[in-house]
Order: C-alpha cells, then structure tokens, then sequence
C-alpha cells in the first residue's frame, strides 16, 4: 500500500469551494494519507516536486457507510457492515486505533461484576455470545484465537475482603446463577485453592465465574483492521486515519446530512455516517453539526484510567482474572462534586491479571480530570501500593524497581452520567448514528453494539432492545 503525500493546502481554502456542498470549518491539511481504495467523486491535483507525478491536494469520495472514531467501536462496526451487508465503508480517525481508550483497555469480556436485569445487561450478554462466537470460529479455521485476539478464557473472580462484602457475593452469585451465568460462590479455603497468592485475609471471599474470558485489545484491533482490510480490493473498504472529523456535508446550509468533511477529504455516506469517536464524540458533534437548527448534546465525558503493565514478570502466578469488589462501585458512582473536583473524582480499584503475552496487567485507576493524558506517579504509585495489599509477593518488590520495571497505559474512558451507552440514530437526522458511552466496558459490549447498529441501519430486527440506549431524551430535547 504506498503511501501518498499530500501537499499543503492553501490556508484559506474553504471547504464549500470544492463540494459545492455546506460545511462550516475551513481547513488545512499538512499530514499524509493512505487511502486503500477509492472511488473519487470530485478532486483536485497539484503537482508533486520534480512534475513527474500527479497528487490529489484533497479529495472527494463516497461510500455507503462513512464510520467516524477508529476505536473498538469504530472498527467493530465497519467490521460489521462488511461482513454482513455488501455495503462499502470508510473508517476515519483523528489518529489511529488504540490511540484511544481502546489501547489502554484490560481486555476483560466479563460478567460476573455486571448486574443481571439492569439496562447494559442484555447487550452485554449478547456480546459476549458473540465474542464467544468468534472465538471458536477462529479455532474452527485452525487459528489460534490466542494470537490473533489474546484470547483467554481464565475465568473471572470478583473478590471480597469484609463480611459484608461476602454477603453481597453471594447474592451476586446467586442472581447471576438465575440470569443463566454459570457463578459460584467461593469461601476463603476455596478462594485460597484458586488463587493461591492472593491474600484477602478469612473473611475474604470470591464469585467466580468460569466462563467469563479476556483478550487483548491490540492484537484484536490489529486482526479487525486485517479483516477489514480484505475487504478493500473490493472497493468496499477504505481507512482514513490521521484525518479528523471536521464537519458535515449537507444538502443545504441545514438540509441533509450527506457526508463527512475531514481535514483533508470529503467523504460521502449514501446510507448512513457513524459517529464513534469515544470520549470525544461530544464535543466533535458539537463540531459536526456548526450551525444547525438541531441541538444535540452528548454528555460524554472523559473518565481517565491508568492501566499498569509489568513485561513478562514472573514472580507473581495467576490462575484467573481478578477484580475487587468494589470495582462495581466505583466503576458506577460519581458524585455530583467529583465532576468538579479532579482530585475527588479519582478512585482506584485492584484488578489484576496476565495477559496473551505473559505481561502482569495491574488496574486501575478513574478520574475526571478532562481531556489530558498525562502520567502522574503518584496515581501510579498508589495502583501498586493498592495491589500489594492483595498480592504480598508485589511487597518484595521495592517502589524504585517497580518504577523502573513498569509501564503504563493511559485512556480516557467515555464515561455517559446515567451509565450506559448512547446507540442509534439521531431525532430529525435518521442517516446519522451515534455508538459511544460505554465507559469500562467498550471492549465486551463492542460486537454487541457493533450488531445493533448494523441491524439499524439495514432495518433489521434488533437482537437486544435498543430503548435504554435511545439518544433521544439523553442527548437531545
Ligand atoms: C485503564 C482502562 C482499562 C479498561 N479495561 C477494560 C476492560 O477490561 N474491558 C472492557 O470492556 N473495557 C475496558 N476499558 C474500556 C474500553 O477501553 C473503552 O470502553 C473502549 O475502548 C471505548 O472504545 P471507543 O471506540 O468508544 O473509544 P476510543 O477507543 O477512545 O476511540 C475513539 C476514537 O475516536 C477518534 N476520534 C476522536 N476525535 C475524532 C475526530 N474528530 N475525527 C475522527 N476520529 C476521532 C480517536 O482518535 C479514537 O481513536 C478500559 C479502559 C481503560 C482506560
């Protein structure tokens, strides 16, 4: 695939001049991209260096599908399309994938911590089926799902250290084991058998629930893109990354939305535009829309999380994959305060396990603390601390090795207040989606949503209701 430069636009360019179509951003482009086909409706070309070639200064292209947000989301659902419609796609992105929260995610397709009957339930378990489903179509071809995924089934132990604690497992227990999830209760002396290194003291306790699995976010991202890809020599397929998201095409100044103005492209969506973009997909909308008679208000907000990862380290054994109980309280809860307090709003909760690589994965930390991404040590150093009271065999080793021995993660995770995903089309723009606001859980939910969204916009019947994740009366009036 050859790589293209683009040449510097004229600074003053306006994006009306050369779609002849509405958009309210000017823009300049100065980066490079590879388009892997395209069916160009409209182009400009300036001439490279030397004269020789022809290069397309910008471009105009159309598809059926234009996904913006290359994310586990993103990615999911233009996997989606291709694989179950013959519509043709474009996944744009500001970046690339697992630039986003997607690279610092766990990779954890859990149930156990999740609540039967409550609104992410039902789309969590038809994701999981189909994460599951995949898994076994991978071996089924004589592919590893281990190294094209990271898949692992470990199974999950949700762990308890305080009588009450215990108590509440085995409610959870007992609730997940009537919604059809296989879970049992596991006391101390059995907690102790699974996880021989984990010290939670007698009153400790676990659910465990052998059938929840993990994979690893990179190696799945990468083996959906090479899917994806196979789908380009067929003209249905073409990325767009390092090339954000400007503004809609539309018919008149407040007319149809037909497509996707980005820094350096326009992309037309003849069927639908998916806005995917995480965390960001609020104020990109915002962005999208300009002028509009049409007020759309997502309240995503970036929840920053810290994901420690210790390379192939060898002196703690796990069986499972862990997470403290109260992970599900912090996980849900943020005071009305903690959105203005960045320091208030961070909660670290212990989870841990060893991932496709042998890697120790230690988690994790939330806060609102905006858009930056920076590392602060001190958050890192209390996700360790946090986990040695856990693990004593983390205790021997001192802070500076653990220091020079880690890296670090950093995501910011789209967080939606009421604590569930936003997922279909918008009130007065039929043709234009969103899929975002799945906070901790945009990796096991992203088959699923992927699905639903798929199923929207082929107007087919839906697997999972789609009400609790309606973007009327959440983000628009
Ligand atoms: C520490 C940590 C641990 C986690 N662990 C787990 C776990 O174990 N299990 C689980 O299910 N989930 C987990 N998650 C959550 C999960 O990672 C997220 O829910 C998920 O990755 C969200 O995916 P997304 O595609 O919506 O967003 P993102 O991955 O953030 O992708 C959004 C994309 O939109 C792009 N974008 C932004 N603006 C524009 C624009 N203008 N134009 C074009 N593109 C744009 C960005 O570049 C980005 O690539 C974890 C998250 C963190 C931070």
């Amino acid at each position: 695939m050859a790589a293209i430069s683009t040449l510097v636009l004229n600074p003053s360019y306006d994006c009306n001049e050369l779609v002849n179509h509405h958009c309210s951003s000017l823009f300049v482009s100065q980066k490079s991209f590879s388009p892997l086909t395209v069916k160009r409706r409209n182009h400009r070309f300036q001439k490279a260096s030397g004269g020789r070639s022809v290069i397309p200064v910008s471009a105009s292209y159309s598809f059926d599908v234009v996904v913006i947000g290359a994310g586990i989301i993103g990615l999911s659902i233009a996997r989606r399309f291709l694989l179950h419609s013959d519509l043709s796609v474009a996944v744009v992105d500001a970046s690339v994938p697992c630039s986003g929260a997607t690279g610092a995610g766990q990779g954890y397709l859990w149930m156990v911590h999740k609540t039967p009957g409550n609104d992410v339930w039902d789309l969590s378990i038809r994701s999981q089926k189909l994460w599951q489903m995949w898994a076994d179509d991978i071996q089924d071809q004589g592919i590893d799902p281990l190294k094209v995924l990271g898949w692992k089934k470990t199974g999950s132990l949700l762990i308890g250290r305080t009588t009450k604690e215990s108590d509440e497992l085995k409610k959870r227990v007992q609730q997940l084991s009537a919604a059809g999830i296989r879970a049992e209760y596991l006391s101390y002396g059995d907690l102790h058998w699974e996880e021989p290194e984990l010290a939670v003291g007698t009153e400790g306790s676990a659910a465990f629930s052998p059938d929840d699995c993990q994979l690893d976010a990179h190696r799945t991202v990468a083996f959906i893109e090479e899917g994806n890809r196979l789908f380009a020599s067929h003209g249905r397929y073409t990325e767009f990354y390092h090339d954000p998201a400007v503004c809609f095409l539309r018919s008149s100044r407040k007319g149809n939305v037909e497509g996707v103005k980005t820094k350096k492209n326009s992309l037309y969506g003849k069927k639908a535009i998916v806005v995917a973009a995480g965390c960001w997909t609020g104020l990109l909308m915002r962005e999208l829309l300009g002028e509009s008679d049409i007020i759309v208000d997502v309240p995503v907000q970036p929840r920053k999380g810290f994901l420690l990862v210790l390379e192939k380290f060898n002196s703690l054994k796990l069986n499972h994959g862990l997470m403290e109980a109260d992970y599900v309280n912090h996980e849900n809860f943020v005071s009305a305060s903690d959105a203005f307090d960045h320091d208030q709003s961070l909660s670290i909760s212990m989870t841990a396990t060893i991932d496709a690589s042998g890697n120790l994965l230690i988690g994790s930390s939330r806060q609102l603390a905006g858009f930056n991404i920076e590392l602060n040590k001190q958050i890192v150093d209390r996700i360790w601390e946090h986990a040695a009271q856990f693990f004593p065999a983390l205790k021997e080793l001192s802070l500076a090795s653990f220091r020079e021995q880690r890296k670090v993660r950093i995501g910011l995770r789209p967080y939606m207040p009421d604590g569930k995903p936003v997922i279909g089309p918008i009130p007065g723009m039929p043709n234009v989606f969103l899929a975002t606001g799945h906070e901790g859980g945009g990796l096991s939910m992203a088959l699923g949503t992927a699905e639903m969204v798929a199923d929207m916009v082929l107007e087919q019947p839906l697997k999972v209701d789609h009400k609790p994740f309606a973007v009327e009366g959440r983000c628009c009036r």
